[in-house]
């Protein structure tokens, strides 16, 4: 399997050289030459299997020769083997045909563990292979940091910095990055703004001298493989539900796009999804663009689900490559364009193709806090307000008599205050976490300075 730059220019490279590189050098992001198909049978044959064996399936030929079967069943099993459900994604159902497929049972309580944890054992056999050592940094404001430090904790040849704004991120999510041990882990509190810390990740790969050091590596959401994992998920859930016999609609909880267009994937791979809908807070871009055309930035509005607070949604390129057929010099020219003016307008063809896939809704932070309140006297379940955006926009378009499914995104345990604003309960941590507030915390407090910031890390990774 070979892969290919959404903006034409990059090199075509395999699985594993994608995995590593993460942007492609012409800006873009990488996404497969082909799309492998199952056939209905193939999908048939997922029902009752164990979560791993789905995953192994769904994956391996995306893959190609970068591993081999022993080592990407291995890579599988070692990720979700600390999962705190043995489903690894539970269904429940919420309402007659609408079901919560809970994505929040991995080792810090939100979604993006699902991909992490596979590719930190993945980055870790191909680099080993290769002799290598890597430096991955990442900005976070709270749940891919936590999910990062999870994931590479521990792995001989990686070290792992998270920056995280000083003061700005949750008592929960601070201290899943700051209260592992392992000597490879450095969580820096920045004296700034999650913006700060981007602009400072930024500075750093564009210092090459510095970037080629410490083998500078990225594990944002842009990152395919991280794209591939979240593809098992839609799988497990519709096979459960009847397919390939019955069509299933998935709605998602969305900020950069990154999960709901691995269901794009899965939809392309032959499952028959009817409808995907992409379900925003009041940072709406993806919603406007879905309904005017026009795709434009105007500033973040901080809100009570904060992992879906965006200005532009970056994996939402992937999507316009598709809607474009494949055409990389289109989408490159309206990304010029989203730099240079702010936003663009999407042709009309690529409109109705997008139209065709996703449709979406829009939550207020109000109609948030009351979906909490209301879903936990209709069907007795605590949700995450970014798993409540979901729920709202999922009732709404559930077209019976295909089932709707609504990713929820984190557990309510992680976003404490606004779940016990909008009922009155404070979610407990699960068991196997109860003891977090107990565990001494290790972190660096860094000034807003790419020089200093270097410095540190030169020292502290592991040589
Ligand atoms: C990251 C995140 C999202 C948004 O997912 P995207 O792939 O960026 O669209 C939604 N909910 C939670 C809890 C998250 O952590």
């Amino acid at each position: 399997m070979r892969y290919i730059s959404t903006r034409g220019q990059a090199p075509v490279l395999s699985f594993g050289e994608a995995m590593l590189t993460g942007l492609a050098r012409d800006g873009g992001l990488y996404v497969p030459e082909t799309i492998p198909v199952m056939t209905p049978a193939d999908i048939a044959a997922l029902a009752g299997l164990p979560y791993e064996e789905v995953a192994l399936r769904v994956m391996k030929p995306f893959v190609g020769d970068t591993f081999t079967e022993a080592e990407l069943k291995g890579a599988i099993d070692r990720a979700y083997a600390g999962f705190g459900h043995v489903a690894r994604a539970p269904l429940v159902q919420l309402a007659p045909g609408h079901f919560l497929l809970e994505l929040f049972h991995g080792p810090t309580l939100a979604f993006k563990d699902f991909a992490m944890q596979v590719i930190g054992q993945l980055f870790q056999i191909a680099l080993a292979k290769e002799g290598r050592r890597i430096t991955i940094v990442g900005a976070t404001s709270g749940d891919t940091g936590s999910a990062a430090i999870e994931a590479f904790r521990g792995l001989d040849n990686v070290d792992v910095v998270i920056l995280f704004p000083h003061g700005r991120v949750s008592d929960v999510q601070r201290r899943q990055m700051t209260t592992p041990s392992e000597s490879n882990v450095h969580a820096l509190a920045l004296d700034g703004t999650f913006d700060d810390c981007q602009n400072r990740l930024k500075d750093m790969f564009n210092d090459f001298a510095f970037r080629d050091e410490v083998g500078l590596a990225g594990v944002n959401s842009i990152n395919w493989a991280r794209v591939l994992a979240q593809v098992v998920y839609y799988f497990t859930a519709a096979v459960s539900l009847g397919a390939p016999a019955r069509k299933v609609s998935f709605t998602v909880p969305t900020g950069n796009f990154g999960d709901i267009f691995a269901g794009f994937i899965a939809r392309e791979m032959g499952l028959p999804i009817d409808k995907l809908v992409v379900a925003t807070n009041q940072n709406d871009i993806l919603h406007r663009c879905l309904t005017t055309g026009e795709y434009r930035m105007d500033g973040v509005k901080p809100s009570i689900s904060p992992s879906m607070d965006i200005q532009i949604s970056s994996n939402f390129e992937r999507a316009l490559f598709w809607a474009y057929g494949r055409d990389g010099a289109a989408v490159a020219q309206l990304m010029d364009e989203l730099k240079a003016q702010g936003g663009f307008t999407v042709s009309q063809g690529a409109l109705q193709a997008l139209r065709e896939i996703y449709t979406s809704g829009r939550v207020s932070e109000q109609e948030t806090s009351e979906t909490i309140t209301q879903e936990l006297t209709r069907s007795g379940e605590l949700l995450c307000p970014h798993s409540a955006v979901g729920v709202r926009v999922g009732h709404a378009h559930a077209t019976a008599p295909v089932p709707m499914v609504t990713l929820a995104t984190a557990h309510p345990a992680k976003f404490p205050d606004a779940v016990q604003a909008a009922t009155g309960i404070r979610p407990a941590l699960p068991p196997r976490m109860a003891d977090l507030f107990d565990r001494p915390e290790r972190v660096t407090r860094v000034p807003n300075d790419l020089s200093a910031l270097e410095a540190l890390i030169r020292e502290r990774r592991r040589h």
